[in-house]
């Protein structure tokens, strides 16, 4: 047995998909929100017994192998590797897709993490051991975090000397190694929190000053190749398993906010390090769930970055609420005040809208009609997004009152609101419909066949392979017909034509089986016995225009005996 049949052996895609998504039983198989498109209702199908998914929305589908891929966005060596680790099969060859130049490259990388590794564990150390660190030390018991929390987050300290670079040396690591790495050794004076990736590998740090007149407050470790800001999401691997039972994820501006969040409790939550929230970040998020939670600074600049977040992830299909941080600056305040205070601002979190308005109506009643303009501004996109007009009506009334503006004026402006990003949503909703019908009947005929007996009899002595169209359903009827002609029948039928079929073309077959289970259940024998009267009805009208062709060519040559002996087989072939 190959490496790739052991791992799959010993992983269960039911557990496995569990391990990131909500998974809930349907029937014999197991449904989820699909992790690769925008979707409300789950139409994600897993089958314990097929060990295989299937997503009915955006046509996603495969075995354990290709869900990891896709969900951590690895190719099939890395893949390999991951779950060879998560199930201990031992990886004995190098998979011959990984070309040398991969393997070297999986090398260069698996050296730059030691390195940041190792980092991470000096300055953990010296934070928590060396003299030199007291005041890092003090400073963090003042925001009230425990040891606890500085081992779990492997927080660190880089004290003033630059002994690193030295000691990396020394530990094999060339300069140029260091260099790619991003040179841990650039940091000092500074608090280290390290960034790890959800399998737990540092691929950088930020640092924190201590002393509030040395710039920048944050330095973080530059681009690398394992570093990429736009993509990092700071605790996700922590928060990953809170996030799926929460059902969102809340996401604060920095580090400091996430490690106290987490140890008041509120353990689903994330931080970008060191850039804003970009589309890959929402990405990553969306394969967890489609609900997001910000809880960003409360003074000017905290309020633009929340803006371009929310708009960000409401046109990306986000359920989008906002925690209403009241008087303090930011979560990390709230929480030294009391982490009650907290866990209440994300549980009451708002949408988008009512946080807005609490927010702009907070302080002011008169307005400017400058002010109003920009309110307005501000919120008819997000009204204009509801999709629900009676809600919508019911944000406008309230708006116009806050304002001091007739309702109808409101009204028109929100009709002038042109919202690209609404549209492009939309088309990916219609095409996620589509993608739906996208079975073939004849496909769904091969479906029904192999698990009725009585349908497949109906189709033998009906149906020849040349009487499909769809070139796969050809190849699959072509076996079918070959094993029902088999006296012996040594095998039962799909056990047949898995040893026959080529992998794709059977993981396609396995599909189509969900498919029909999923859609038609019980009808299925019915519908089935439909489709072979339509082939047969079509089979008949080919029949009568290969005829109709001979027949008129006959006529034309006054070929009586051809004409009469074509008539004849006419009469035989549609009896
Ligand atoms: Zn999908």
């Amino acid at each position: 047995m190959d490496e790739v049949e052991q791992i799959k052996q010993r992983l269960d895609i039911v557990e496995l998909i569990s391990s990131y998504l909500t998974v809930k039983k349907a029937g014999a198989s197991y449904r989820a929100l699909c992790p690769f498109h925008n979707e409300k209702t789950p139409s994600m199908m897993i089958s314990p017994e097929k060990q295989i998914f299937k997503c009915f929305g955006c046509g996603e589908g495969g075995d354990v192998f290709s869900f990891v891929m896709k969900m951590e966005n690895l190719n099939f060596p890395e893949t390999l590797e991951m779950l060879a680790q998560r199930t201990g099969v031992k990886l004995t060859r190098r998979t011959p897709e990984r070309t040398e130049q991969e393997a070297k490259e999986k090398d260069r990388k698996t050296r730059l993490f030691q390195i940041n590794a190792i980092a991470a564990q000096v300055f953990h150390r010296i934070l928590l051991t060396h003299p030199s660190a007291k005041e890092a030390l003090t400073y963090l018991k003042k925001r009230n975090l425990t040891q606890q929390t500085m081992k779990d987050f492997m927080i660190g300290y880089a004290p003033s000397s630059r002994f690193l670079f030295a000691f990396l040396k020394k530990k094999g690591f060339t300069d140029s190694e260091i260099t790619a790495s991003g040179s841990p050794d650039r940091f000092y004076k500074r608090i280290i929190f390290p960034i790890t990736d959800v399998m737990d590998n540092v691929l950088g740090f930020t640092g924190r000053v201590l002393d509030a007149n040395i710039q920048p407050k944050y330095l973080n470790t530059p681009e690398t190749i394992i570093f990429h800001k736009g993509r990092i999401l700071y605790n996700l691997v922590r928060a990953r398993g809170d996030i799926k039972l929460q059902k969102t994820t809340v996401v604060v501006e920095g580090q400091m906010d996430v490690i106290s969040s987490f140890q008041a409790g509120v353990k689903n939550v994330v931080a970008t390090s060191g850039t804003a929230l970009t589309e890959e970040h929402l990405q990553a998020l969306y394969r967890y769930t489609p609900n997001v939670t910000f809880a960003f600074d409360s003074d000017t600049a905290g309020l633009n970055t929340a803006k371009k977040a929310y708009e960000m992830a409401l046109a990306d299909g986000f359920n989008v609420k906002m925690v209403d941080l009241n008087k303090y600056k930011d979560p990390g305040e709230m929480i030294e005040t009391d982490p009650k205070l907290w866990i209440t601002a994300v549980k009451t979190a708002q949408p988008v809208i009512d946080w807005y308005f609490n927010l702009a109506f907070r302080q002011n009643k008169d307005f400017s009609s400058q002010q109003k303009k920009e309110i307005a501004k501000e919120l008819l996109p997000v009204i204009r997004k509801i999709p629900d007009s009676i809600e919508q009506a019911h944000y406008v009334e309230i708006l116009a009152k806050k304002l001091a503006i007739p309702d109808r004026i409101i009204f028109d402006a929100l009709n002038k609101v042109i919202d690209t990003k609404a549209k492009k949503s939309d088309s990916q909703g219609l095409s996620a419909i589509s993608g739906k019908t996208k079975i073939l009947a004849e496909e769904i005929l091969i479906g029904v066949l192999i698990r009725h007996q009585e349908v497949l009899e109906e189709s033998v002595k009906n149906i020849a392979t040349v009487d499909f169209t769809d070139p796969w359903s050809q190849k699959v009827y072509s076996l079918v017909l070959n094993w029902y002609n088999e006296s012996s029948k040594k095998d039962k039928l799909l056990r047949n034509l898995e040893l026959k079929l080529k992998t794709p073309d059977f993981s396609k077959l396995e599909m189509v089986l969900m498919e029909v289970e999923r859609d038609y259940a019980n009808e299925a024998p019915v519908v089935a016995k439909d489709i072979i009267v339509h082939i047969k009805q079509q089979k008949r009208e080919k029949l009568k225009e290969h005829f109709a062709r001979e027949i008129s060519l006959a006529e034309s040559q006054g070929d009586k005996e051809k004409l009469k002996s074509l008539m004849k087989e006419f009469q035989d072939a549609i009896r």
